[in-house]
């Protein structure tokens, strides 16, 4: 999961306020690992393996116990997500060095299983950062939400190559811009028509890797075009975290 824009740092301020004010010292402007954070990537000396030793703040990378992505169980096709978008999201697409993000405009929400949640940005990882018995889809799009108190939750799409897809072109025209570029996406078009899903308690897949993140993985895919899958890989490709542990935590088909 990507997390470097700006507005999403706002949005993860209060976390990271909340640990501050459990500890002695007093809180200090800068301490949002998202602005101070040191430069990671995906190979090289600052590769995943990496994350948890560049930066204080970076840590739970290293040493969380509740890191994202995970490898999930084969689809058991339960109950379907209760996902209500609210049509076309306007918003700004644009490279932010690791991915290529939307950052929908103030006011875009999603209603998850009745509650009411800001549509922050979404974004796209080629290939799939979660795999489904070991096995990774042709990229993953993540669509983060924040509730009022800034806690995250990220609906995860996998795609493989088929089809075009109509519901990507607006996305997909913002990756191939380059500089910042006006586009639109309506989730419910843009999620596979059945909506059966695995879900689990995790965390940002890119530093400061910071958990507390609910999960919800659609566990039917998309199709998108091989001209799509191109343009995508084109802007960034291999800019997906390991999987990581599941260790004590247990992957659910309900909320
Ligand atoms: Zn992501």
């Amino acid at each position: 999961m990507q997390s470097t824009h700006a507005r999403l740092s706002l949005l993860a301020a209060p976390a990271v306020l909340l640990v501050l004010a459990g500890c002695a010292a007093p809180t200090q402007p800068g301490t949002d690992a998202h602005d101070a954070g040191a430069s990671w990537s995906y190979d090289g000396t600052g590769s995943p393996e990496h994350w948890g030793a560049l930066a204080d703040e970076y840590a739970a990378c290293g040493t969380g116990a509740q890191q994202s992505p995970i490898d999930l169980p084969t689809a058991r096709g339960d109950a379907e997500l209760d996902l209500v978008g609210s049509g076309a999201v306007a918003g700004l697409t644009a490279d932010n060095g690791h991915t290529v993000q939307f950052t929908a405009d103030d006011g875009a929400s999603t209603t998850i299983a009745g509650q009411d949640l800001d549509l922050v940005q979404m974004h796209f990882h080629a290939g799939s950062e979660h795999t489904v018995d070991g096995d990774p889809a042709e990229a993953e799009f993540h669509f983060v939400h924040a509730d009022d108190r800034g806690a995250l939750t990220v609906v995860g799409v996998l795609a493989e190559r088929g089809a075009h897809n109509a519901a990507y072109e607006s996305y997909i025209a913002g990756a191939t811009a380059g500089a910042g570029r006006e586009s639109a996406v309506d989730i419910e078009a843009m999620l596979p028509q059945i909506r059966s899903f695995a879900t689990y308690e995790g965390s940002l897949t890119t530093p400061p890797c910071t958990e507390g993140v609910r999960w919800i993985v659609l566990e039917n895919t998309i199709e998108l075009g091989a001209d799509q899958l191109a343009d995508l890989e084109a802007a960034h490709v291999e800019n997906a975290r390991p999987v990581q542990p599941l260790g004590d935590r247990s992957v659910r088909h309900a909320l």
